[in-house]
């Protein structure tokens, strides 16, 4: 009987069900990029091999590469943007957990507490012009004009591996070290161009830079893709304050 109920489970749900369009539906000027993608309901083996996955690599976003190629038909999401990305992340919460789910956060004097998020009541960003693979932002200080790519899940990827062999562990050189990820080349005010392919090399170079032109390097990244965010309004339980906070997709997503 047992092994009827089994045999029955294992053939239940593994067929692709849901198709979606993602966000960036056509945008993105890379001829083999996906525009639509198929989907599977996710099984608590899947979350499981997920978080294996998790506790053993170098980078969150492998885990996310692991667990979209495992429940989607999309076989290479390394080429993925960061905004289709989420929003196939957020479809396989969706599908597992349901559209009302519970998650813990801490708000900023370290109080923890338990929040209800309604995934249904999430707005997906429509990208209305072309996502180009390559753009130049010019810094107003220096006059240097920095020609930068468009970030792909594999960029997060080698970025996240290269943050993790460094000595410094803090927030702010990891988001230091994904900005100089994005960076292909810089162009000084008199035409010099320097094509820099050393990550650390280009990360040394955004320390030596005015704050101005790091602020406006930091604005001027990929202006035209937006993210996926979640707002969310509580009142702490421990000190009462109330809070209007915005998640990431991946505070809450895939599992
Ligand atoms: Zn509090």
């Amino acid at each position: 009987m047992t092994n009827e109920l089994l045999k029955e489970l294992k053939e239940k749900n593994n067929d692709f069900i849901y198709e979606f369009t993602l966000p960036s539906n056509g945008k993105f000027e890379v001829p083999e990029y996906p525009k639509t993608f198929r989907m599977r309901i996710p099984k608590v083996k899947d979350e499981k091999a997920y978080l294996i996955k998790l506790s053993q690599i170098e980078d969150f976003n492998e885990a996310f590469a692991f667990i979209i190629s495992r429940v989607t038909d999309i076989k290479n999401p390394e080429i993925l943007l960061p905004i289709d990305r989420d929003f196939i992340l957020l479809q396989i919460k969706k599908s597992y957990d349901g559209e009302k789910i519970k998650t813990i956060i801490q708000d900023d004097k370290g109080h923890y507490n338990e929040i209800t998020v309604d995934l249904s009541k999430i707005e997906i960003p429509k990208i209305k012009k072309k996502i180009p693979l390559e753009y130049e932002v010019e810094l107003p200080v220096s006059g240097i004009k920095v020609k930068m790519k468009t970030m792909v899940l594999k960029d997060y990827i080698s970025a996240g591996r290269f943050f993790n062999n460094l000595q410094e562990k803090d927030v702010l050189t990891r988001a230091y070290i994904t900005l100089a990820e994005s960076i292909l080349s810089f162009t000084t005010s008199e035409g010099k161009v320097y094509e820099i392919d050393n990550l650390y090399d280009k990360y040394l170079i955004i320390q030596e830079l005015q704050g101005v032109d790091k602020r406006a390097l930091i604005e001027g990244k990929e202006p035209f893709l937006p993210l996926i965010k979640i707002p969310v309004e509580y009142t702490c339980r421990v000190c009462g304050t109330h809070y209007n906070v915005e998640l990431g997709v991946a505070d809450v997503a895939p599992f």
